[in-house]
């Protein structure tokens, strides 16, 4: 028989945020839909209406239009297309802190890392220096990191980029949604966009393209869907739970001042807090000298309370973290608990884990580093 775990507070939103009301909605309306959009008849022409009313919720969120998104399965997905696509012809300068889904991608290709300063945002200086060795280069910048919660600037680094006719792909997937984001201001030539990360279901994603993107050749051919860019027939309820998630997605700021009380009694009961600057509003990232990361995990969740060790893999393994590292701070980089608190956080979830992280007592463990 299968035990299922009661989370009384879940505080690991980065990781997936809780299905918003109207995306439930919106995905058992497309459920009972059955046509195939790709089909010339009246029940294709429903779901061709459900595809292209998201596709233009999705643009007009973010300042596009239709036509430039092109619908994937994910985050993971969207990064992909934008790196092998756009990378053709061009080195890859990936930025230090970025997730696995665009490491991996670049790992394959010719590329070179971009460091970030103590604070978690990309060293300005060496990504002008590092173009001026690879002027036309693909450059892969997060706009906030899954970890952090650090903002990159990203309007400045797309300036310096279309200097040296680089082009510049930014992974948005734990921006959107909660806080505003305009890509003609933004600069960049593609956005990545994970509909679970903003409170829609697992399976939808997308990639928005600039006008000033190149044309991207697919990573799945087949039958012409996305205007040729991503073959497959379009997973319609996710999709259509992505955009009713993202217009139900108000700005998160509301999270700040939660985030920022949790914070400080944290501090109060011995943590460092990871990352400066600009952040965003919902994500905090608690080091505790000497202890574990993955041992303060396993309390917390006895507590009840669901947080993360940085990144959620699917091997369920906790790594040091890479981000961490970057900023310097290799002390921690085992020790670090990602807090990151969903659009339904209520006042009582941070009591909650304030008493369960207070509480909480070191132990020795067989590696001599402390267990929380
Ligand atoms: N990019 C960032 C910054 C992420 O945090 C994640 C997921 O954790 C992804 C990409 C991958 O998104 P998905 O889970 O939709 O594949």
């Amino acid at each position: 028989m299968q035990v299922l775990h009661r989370t009384l507070i879940y505080l690991d939103a980065n990781a997936t945020e809780p299905l918003r009301p109207q995306a439930r909605m919106a995905v058992l309306r497309a459920m009972d839909v059955t046509g195939n959009p790709s089909s010339i008849h009246a029940a294709g022409r429903d779901a061709w209406n459900i595809l292209e009313s998201a596709r233009k919720t999705v643009a007009g969120h973010f300042g596009a239009k239709p036509g430039d998104v092109v619908f994937t399965s994910g985050g993971t997905e969207a990064n992909a297309l934008a790196v092998y696509s756009l990378a053709t012809g061009r080195h890859v300068l990936v930025g230090a802190t970025e997730h696995d889904a665009v490491r991996a991608a670049s790992d394959r290709l010719d590329h070179s890392v971009l460091p970030v300063l103590p604070s978690g945002q990309v060293d300005l200086g060496a990504l002008d220096a590092a173009l001026r060795r690879h002027p036309h280069a693909l450059v892969c910048l997060m706009l906030a990191n899954n970890e952090t919660g650090v903002l990159h600037p990203i309007e400045e680094a797309a300036r310096i980029c279309h200097a040296h006719g680089a082009l510049l792909h930014v992974d948005a997937v734990q921006a959107a949604g909660r806080i505003d984001i305009c890509l003609p201001d933004l600069g960049a030539d593609s956005l990545a966009l994970s509909g679970h990360k903003l409170g829609g279901p697992k399976g939808a994603g997308a990639l928005i393209l600039a006008g000033s993107a190149p044309p991207v050749a697919p990573l799945i051919a087949g039958g012409g869907q996305e205007r040729g860019r991503r073959g497959g027939t379009s997973a319609l309820p996710a999709i259509a739970g992505f955009a009713a998630a993202l217009e139900a997605a108000a700005r998160a700021a509301d999270l700040a001042p939660l985030r920022d009380r949790l914070e400080l009694e944290a501090v109060a009961a011995g943590a460092t807090v990871c990352g400066a600057g600009e952040r965003l509003p919902n994500t905090t990232c608690l080091a505790r000298p000497g202890r574990r990361a993955d041992t303060q995990v396993i309390q917390l969740d006895l507590a009840g309370i669901a947080v993360s060790a940085g990144a959620a893999c699917s091997s369920g393994k906790v790594a040091r973290s890479h981000v961490l590292e970057a900023m310097g701070l290799t002390d921690l980089a085992g020790c670090a608990i990602r807090v990151s608190l969903p659009w339904n956080a209520m006042p009582a979830d941070i009591d909650g884990f304030v008493q369960a992280y207070a509480a909480a007592r070191p132990s020795v463990c067989a590696s001599g580093m402390q267990a929380a």
